[in-house]
């Protein structure tokens, strides 16, 4: 059974047990700022889980993707694990409970999956003996196969927690490490955990108390990748169908063989796993970067270059894997296949990155270890280790095979150390992330009977909360949510900012300064009350900024065109990656490798105001995602759409998935111009534009700043450029001739000191004070006094500002005699509180005195008698 049967077959199966079927989530968590990543089946869900949001069925069930990376050292090194995996998973919340859950996960891996039940064990937890009774009386397991198990309990802090039940699968006497002990829970790879029943039966407080819960749930979660491994008969995750392929393909380019050398599978393997991950996760909208996500996206790709390299690889590579990634997901994962060339580019660009990194790290990891030989040392300090690992992402053990070969040793306590603290400060971060939005049980409100309707002018306040408690009124001073029954706000989304108004209640008013949206799509209102009280059940008149909504709907509507037109312009690889939709300015990210030239952006600039021209009218329908993929429409990546989306619709200009608001027709956006082109990361642009009103009024700013240049070269705007290139001619012959009296000047100078020669023991010097504004042009005057000198000295100083500068020059004959201007330099500079040295021939200083320049320069006299042999 391939792995792609495997997870159809889950799937179908519990559609038969009338479970609704969801698509897999998209790795990044929606809502939910305490989660970087997906990383369990029922992350997605968790609203459903607390009670908090209604599910749209009471049983469903996925083929979750997940990223984890708090293993990502074992990556490679065990048979099981993965940075990536799926999570097949059953959920029930609040509808059936242990004995369904049992009975199915039994019928399916006996039945279905036909492994055989003299193979099977099974977990329960210690006191759980109605999970017991089911597995013994209603499936009919002898007792001593039914283990009871003391950490066998799901709980994360506070909150519902459970027992749990975990089905074993032995894999036979020849896996086992053949100790007497040997059973289920022993650390070799015979008993295999294949799944893992959670029941949430319980409600754990602050006290420490567990109460039961009123609606029980129930959430499993099994290894796709670790089922097919036994289906298949595999010894690991890595030889299923699921991974295999991408090991074969990097063999090839490696020319090794798998199964031959422990170093070289796991490298291999590292690179299976690691670019499953940052494909699935290109595809899901995550760019590399140096923070969350992102970062994480990059570690896993370095890490992959790396174990490239230490195979032999010395090429870019890894882009190829994305072809074997997106042909192992054509079946369950399609869009993989459809963003192939944009992730391959994504990896191309990286590769060549980390490249000049991997340089640059071992440049400063060769001058660690030259300064510790040199310091007779023998340990790498472990935060340099880290600094490799973080900045550099040299993975420790590289390090650590470099300093080998140097009889070096690494600090591995040390590094343990920093990664230790930098995972503290990134959980820390994570926890005030959470803490910053806390949403409140709105289940008992009927929250799904809300309506948004653009033309509502009255509505009724359905509950008010403030710091994620419920409250029944809030007075004035106090910042407020506000839930209403009906609401014509734009919630903030989809790039969009959200409408913004002022609720006019009996007793009191809110200034609404945002509109946002719970997971659910229920909309509140967060502002503050400027007036009186609000509570619960008040009638309220809605008065919405309409000036402001409408300056939104150009600029949203503008997006939709300029993606269009950079489409039309610069290929159809371009994809929005992001975007925002003020009133006052819209932004827009999208791929495309190149910085855009001035004629391009001319060229877009003009498709969008051509397509304003048309006053094309502007429409919406609601359709099935099939349908809108059929009629071509844009989707963003990474966005989750539920069943039914709906496509904005610029006549034949331009179709997008889009719940924004728009304009009725294009001519509504007056103007659109563009006011700035950037970077921001690897092979992502951003395009700044205004439109309407702001159009004109940064065309008027740029009018003004014209005038004002006129004004001051005391002409025209049209005659400004001549002018300007009249005048700056005019500064270019000022210049010249500023340089050439500077030339006379200093020329008069060298004459003078000229006359000044002094001499030691037939050696000729000069040693004066001079007017030069830097060390340039004190070098300049010594350099032609030296060539006015017969087996010559010159030393000069200078003051500039509160110090002094000092040069010295022989010439050869002088060098000759024994006269060396470092060393003059030395002790002269050392007079005048400074320092410095150089050369026998050529050397400067730096002083602190200026008043002790001339006590200084009396030194040359002595200094020369001692020198000139
Ligand atoms: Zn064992
Ligand atoms: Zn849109």
């Amino acid at each position: 059974m391939t792995g792609n049967e495997l997870r159809q077959k889950y799937l179908q199966f519990f559609a038969g047990k009338d479970h609704l079927i969801l698509p897999s989530a998209p790795l990044v968590p929606d809502n939910d700022p305490s989660l970087l990543l997906i990383g369990a089946g029922m992350a997605p869900f968790k609203p459903f889980f607390t009670g908090k949001m209604k599910p749209p069925h009471l049983r469903i069930a996925t083929s979750q993707r997940c990223i984890r990376t708090g293993d990502i050292e074992n990556v490679g090194r065990t048979a099981r694990h993965h940075t990536f995996f799926e999570m097949l998973g059953n959920f029930s919340f609040g509808d059936y409970f242990k004995k369904e859950a049992i009975a199915w996960a039994w019928e399916f891996v006996t039945k279905e999956l036909g492994l055989a039940p003299d193979k099977l064990w099974i977990t329960i937890y210690t006191d759980d003996d109605e999970a017991f009774e089911i597995w013994n009386k209603d499936i009919g397991l002898p007792p001593e196969r039914i283990i009871r198990m003391e950490d066998n309990f799901w709980e994360i802090g506070t909150g519902p927690c459970g027992p749990c039940s975990e089905i074993y699968v032995d894999l036979g006497e020849e896996r086992g490490c053949g100790k007497p002990d040997c059973a289920v829970g022993c650390n070799c790879d015979r008993y295999l955990e294949i799944w893992n029943l959670v029941f949430t039966q319980f409600d754990r407080d602050d006290a420490g108390k567990y109460s039961p819960l009123a609606k029980k749930n129930i959430d499993t979660g099994a290894g796709l990748e670790r089922i097919a491994s036994v289906l298949q008969n595999k010894k690991s995750n890595f030889e299923t169908d699921l991974l295999f392929p991408i090991i074969e393909h990097a063999m090839k380019v490696a020319g090794v063989e798998y199964g031959k050398d422990a170093r070289t599978d796991v490298s291999l393997k590292v690179i299976a796993d690691h670019a499953r991950s940052v494909t699935v996760m290109i595809s899901d909208g995550i760019l590399p970067s140096n923070e969350g996500r992102g970062y994480v996206l990059r570690r896993l790709l370095r890490r992959a270059v790396r174990h490239g390299r230490l195979l032999g690889i010395e090429k870019a590579f890894l882009g190829d894997t994305v072809d074997v990634v997106a042909e192992i997901f054509r079946q369950p994962y399609p869009d993989i296949g459809e963003k192939r060339e944009y992730i391959k580019k994504i990896f191309q660009l990286e590769e060549a990155r980390f490249g000049e990194t991997l340089a640059q790290g071992t440049e400063l990891l060769n001058q660690q270890i030259e300064t510790l030989i040199a310091d007779g040392g023998k340990v790498l300090d472990g935060a340099v280790t880290f600094k490799l690992y973080d900045t550099f992402g040299f993975p420790w053990e590289l390090t650590d095979e470099i300093l080998s070969e140097q009889g070096l040793q690494l600090d591995k306590a040390g590094f343990d150390q920093a990664m230790k603290e930098q995972r503290e400060r990134a959980r820390s971060a994570r926890q005030e992330a959470a803490a910053a939005v806390v949403i409140p049980d709105l289940s008992s409100f009927g929250t799904d009977q809300l309506r948004v309707d653009s033309s509502a002018s009255v509505g009724r306040v359905v509950c008010l909360f403030r710091e994620g408690r419920i409250v029944e009124e809030s007075r004035d001073g106090e910042e407020v949510a506000v839930v209403l029954n009906v609401t014509p706000f734009y919630a903030e989304g989809g790039g969009q900012v959200g409408d913004v108004g002022v609720l006019t209640g009996p007793l009191g008013k809110v200034e609404v300064t945002a509109a946002r949206k719970l997971p659910d799509g229920t909309v509140y209102h967060l502002g503050h009350v400027t007036e009186g009280f609000l509570k619960q059940g008040d009638d309220v008149k809605i008065e919405l900024d309409h000036l402001r909504r409408a300056a939104s709907a150009r600029n949203h509507s503008a997006t939709h065109l300029l993606q269009a037109a950079l489409r039309e312009i610069l290929g159809n690889h371009v994809n929005q990656a992001g975007s925002y939709v003020g009133p006052d300015r819209l932004r827009f990210d999208f791929s495309h490798f190149t910085a855009m030239t001035p004629a391009e952006i001319t060229a877009v600039e003009l498709a969008v105001n051509k397509a304003i021209l048309t006053d094309t009218n502007i429409g919406t329908i609601e359709t099935t995602q099939e349908m809108a993929k059929q009629m071509g429409a844009m989707a963003l990546f990474g966005e989750k759409y539920g069943e039914k989306v709906r496509v904005v619709v610029v006549g034949d200009i331009s179709k997008e998935l889009c719940g924004g608001t728009h304009v009725g027709s294009t001519g509504e956006i007056g103007q659109f111009k563009i006011v700035a082109e950037s970077s921001v990361g690897s092979g992502l642009r951003r395009i700044e534009a205004v439109t309407g009103l702001a159009a004109l009024e940064y065309f008027n700013q740029r009018e003004a700043v014209l005038e004002n240049a006129a004004q001051l070269l005391k002409t025209r705007p049209e005659e400004l450029v001549t002018r300007l290139e009249l005048s700056l001619g005019h500064v270019r012959e000022l210049e010249k001739e500023l340089a050439a009296l500077q030339m006379k000047l200093s020329q008069g100078i060298v004459q003078e000191l000229l006359q000044q020669i002094k001499e030691v023991k037939g050696v000729q010097y000069v040693a004066a004070k001079v007017n030069a504004p830097d060390m340039d042009e004190l070098r300049s005057i010594a350099d032609r006094i030296r060539d006015g000198l017969t087996a010559g000295v010159v030393v000069l100083g200078a003051v500039v500002g509160d110090k002094v500068n000092f040069v010295a020059m022989a010439g050869k004959d002088a060098v000759a005699r024994g006269v060396h201007a470092g060393n003059i330099v030395r002790e002269v500079s050392a007079a005048a509180g400074g320092g410095g040295g150089g050369r026998p021939e050529m050397a400067q200083a730096g002083g602190k005195n200026p008043e002790k320049l001339e006590t200084a320069l009396a030194l040359v006299n002595g200094i020369l008698e001692k020198q000139v042999k």
